[in-house]
This record gives structure tokens, sequence and C-alpha cells, in this order.
């Protein structure tokens, strides 16, 4: 298996391929395989941008069954239709001075099955004046076109930073710490002294009725649980104060603070657990906002609520609303750990936030999303984002190519749609934008 990304160039004879590849390797050599799929109508470099590797093949020329070519041409069809499917991501290469084609149509039809990312790069516009060519080719129905000159390798550093940002996060290095649970799904609960994590936990530990076993934690002295549940184990980091019997009492804020915000770093999700007759009070806010600031989704658990009347019930949901406005809209859970009553209910939404902030969002449907949004309320000054894309995952990260600097405000708007239009929940959401050079 190779482990590095593919990214497939595909396109019709003629439209700049070639010097697309030799732009994207410079003089390297092609990697000569002897391998079945690798002939002389497929190559393969390894290529490298932005400290990322990726192997590039050049697919040859793309000559489509209903072309005239007769037995040869239909397998070098079914060469570039393997690499296709195989690619991580395919770049469709255009000719801006031809327009679109028959036989583009015929590509872009099967790029569009595809699952991956795919590119149209609009090539051989070699000057500004040029660039308005490319919006013909918004009619492949594949996302937005990016213009280069892969002659005089305008706009390739822009392809590029677009490629690479789709790739998943690299792999840990070998000497980070990797067992069987690193798919595990790691849960903080934290809140201030007294509001009934111990009771919420053993609670947990007790509905499961299931294994229950220890892990060494991330930090020295901390002690994890794995609880096997029907959603797959899951980890609760730092449970070493939780589990015993006989606390200490000297469990200050600030220690039970420092504590928490290391365990909410070793985690996915973190159980921010508030006591419903107390209210939330400023050192709830302030934890509320490091966990956030974090990256890590926060559930709210409003706990002792068995101790609430009906008007301290409205309060404390006003409160939720205006004290914790910055997480967006956290889901919240109302639970008595005591009597269990609502603690069954943790699992359907530890379960919803994790597929949230796991997730990966398809670049067509973000650039769905980007476009509406801008056709919608466009940005002052003419800025405009020319391409997005979900870099990263856990949180979901994205990437937003525009023309020049966006203000804060328009930045906060698209990111509010794509929280709406990608259903992403109250995961933090990151964007990053960045400037075209060219
Ligand atoms: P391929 O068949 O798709 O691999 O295309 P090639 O890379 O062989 O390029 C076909 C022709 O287009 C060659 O004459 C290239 O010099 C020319 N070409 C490629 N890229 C550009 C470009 O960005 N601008 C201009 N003006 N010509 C280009
Ligand atoms: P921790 O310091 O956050 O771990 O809090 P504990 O779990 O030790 O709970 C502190 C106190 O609150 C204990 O006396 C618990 O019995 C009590 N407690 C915890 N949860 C509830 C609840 O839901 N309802 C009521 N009435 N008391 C609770």
């Amino acid at each position: 298996m190779n482990p590095n990304p593919v990214v497939a160039i595909v396109g019709r004879p003629n439209v700049g391929k070639s010097t697309l590849v030799n732009r994207i390797v410079g003089g390297r050599k092609a990697i000569v395989e002897e391998r079945p799929g690798v002939t002389r109508d497929r190559k393969d470099f390894d290529a490298e941008w932005a400290g990322r590797s990726f192997t590039l093949v050049d697919t040859g020329g793309w000559l489509p069954k209903a072309g005239e070519g007769g037995a040869l041409d239909d397998k070098v069809s079914a060469q570039s239709e393997r690499a296709i499917a195989d690619a991580d991501v395919a770049i469709l290469v255009v000719d801006a001075r031809v327009g679109v084609t028959s036989e583009d149509d015929l590509v872009a039809d099967l790029l569009r099955r595809r699952s991956g990312p795919t590119f149209v790069a609009v090539n051989k516009v070699d000057h500004e004046v040029h660039e308005a060519s490319i919006w013909e080719f918004l009619g492949l129905g594949l996302g937005e076109p990016m213009p280069i000159s892969a002659l005089h390798g305008r706009g390739s550093a822009d392809l590029l930073d677009a490629i690479v940002a789709t790739f998943p996060e690299p792999e840990p290095e070998d000497d980070a710490p990797i067992d069987e649970g690193d798919k595990t799904v790691a849960v903080a609960i934290v809140g201030r002294p007294n509001v009934g994590k111990s009771t919420l936990f053993n609670r947990l530990i007790g509905e499961e009725r299931s294994v229950v076993h220890d892990q060494a934690g991330t930090t020295r002295d901390a002690i994890d649980t794995v609880v096997d549940t029907e959603l797959g184990p899951i980890r609760f980091v730092d449970t070493a104060g939780m589990r015993r019997k006989a606390r200490i009492d000297q469990d200050t804020e600030y220690y039970s603070l420092v504590r928490a915000l290391k365990a909410v770093d070793a985690s996915d999700v973190a159980l921010l657990v508030v006591d419903s007759t107390v209210g939330i009070t400023n050192q709830d806010q302030r934890l509320a906002e490091r966990v956030d600031a974090a990256g890590c989704p926060v559930v709210v658990v409003l706990n002792k609520w068995d101790l609430l009347d009906t008007a301290a019930r409205e309060d404390l949901a006003y409160q939720v609303e205006t004290k914790l406005r910055f997480l967006g809209e956290p889901p919240v859970l109302r639970t008595s750990a005591l009597s269990g009553q609502g603690v069954h209910r943790l699992l359907p939404i530890l379960a919803t936030t994790i597929h949230d902030y796991r997730r990966r969002v398809p670049t067509r449907e973000v650039n769905l999303v980007i476009r509406r949004a801008q056709a919608q309320h466009p940005a002052p000054g003419g800025a405009r984002v020319l391409y997005a894309t979900q870099g990263a995952s856990d949180p979901p990260t994205f990437t937003l190519f525009a023309n020049r600097e966006l203000p804060r405000t328009y930045i906060r708007y698209l990111e509010n749609q794509l929280r709406d239009h990608l259903e992403l929940g109250s995961v933090p959401v990151k964007l990053r934008v960045r400037k075209r050079t060219d």
C-alpha cells in the first residue's frame, strides 16, 4: 500500500497535462515500476508541496471510448478510469483557449461519480485578462474552476494549496503512543468540585453493567476508565478521583481546573457538569471557554436537576442560553446523577456530537454552501472566496481561498452558514483563510 495520497491528472490530449506535471514535479523522474496498470499511458511521480508528499499520476491522453480510436484507445480509457477511481484527488485539466469540448464533458461525467475531491484546472490562463474565460467551465458541475498557466506557473501554487488542504492530517509519528484503544472515543468529565462528577461517572459505569477496565492515563498520575457501551468502547479520561470512594477534600478549584484542562486535551468531547442549584457560575464560564478554545466540543450536563422547582428550571435554561452563548448551541442534558434520571440520554448525545466532530464534508458540498452564502450576502469591497475545502476533522477545519482579505464579521457569517447547512451541530468549527497571491 502506498501511504501517500494519490493525485490523478486527467483531461483530453493537448490541454497541458504533461506541462502541469512538469511544473509540479520539476525534474523528477517518473517512478518506473513494472506492475500491471503502469504502462506508457500512466506515469507515477513522487511529488511534494507544503511539506506534504503525494503521488502524482499522469493518466496520459484521455481518449473517450466514443472516439474513433479502436482497441488501443479503449485500453487508455480503461486505465484512466481506473486511475480516476483509485485517486484520492483528481485534477481535470481543461484548456481556457478552447473552451468546453464534448470530450471534457465526457471526462467530467466520470469525475462527478467519484467520491473524493475533484478540481478543475483551467490551463493556459497566461494573463489575468483570460481569467473571465474560466466561468464557462462551471458548467462541468465540478465546482469552481481554478485558472492556471502550467507553462508560466501562474495559479499553480493556489491549486496545490487547495489539493494539499484536502489531504487527511498526517499520521502521528511512530513514537507517539498508539494502542488498540486509539480509536476509542475519549470523554472528559469536567466541572467545579461538588457538582456531581463522581456521582455521574459511577452512575454511567453502573448503567452499562459491562466491562470496565482501567488504563494508564495521559499524565503520570491519571487513570482512565474504558467502558464498553452499545456505541463501542468509551474512554473516560482521568477518572482517578472519581472512582475513589473516599475522596480527598482539598480538591481545590485551581487543582481541578488544571486537571480538567489536561483531560480535555486528551479528549474528543467534554461533559461540562454544572450544579443546577447554583446555576452557571463564573468558573463554569471560564472552564467552558477554555474547553472550547482547546477545540473540544462541549455537552452541558445540568446535574442535580431533581432539586429545582419549575421557576428555577426556567431560570437555568435562560442562564445557559445567555452565559454559555459562546458555545453556539451546545447539547444540554438534564440529569440527576443521584437517582440516574436522564443519564441514559447521554450516550445518544455523545454519539451525535462525536459524529459531527469527526465528520468529513465532501468538497463539493462545502463549496456549494459558500457559493450560496456569497450569492446571498457578498463580502464588501469585491472580496470573494474562490474555493473552499475541509482540510481536517476533529474539529472540522475549513480552508477558504479568497482573492483578498475577508472582514472578520464576514468570516463569522460564513462559519455560521457552514455550521447550519452542513449540520455540524455545536462542535467548534475552525476557518482558515488563505489569500491568493498572484
Ligand atoms: P497534454 O497532452 O495534455 O499532456 O498537453 P501538453 O502538456 O503536452 O501541452 C500541450 C501544448 O500546450 C504544448 O504545446 C504546451 O506547450 C502548451 N501549453 C501547456 N500549458 C500551457 C500554458 O499554460 N499556456 C500556454 N500558452 N500553453 C501551454
Ligand atoms: P464532584 O466533586 O463533582 O465529583 O461531586 P460528587 O459526585 O462528589 O457530588 C457532590 C455531592 O452532590 C454529593 O453529596 C452527591 O451525593 C451530590 N449529588 C451528585 N449528583 C446529584 C444529583 O443529581 N442530585 C442531588 N440531589 N445530589 C447530587
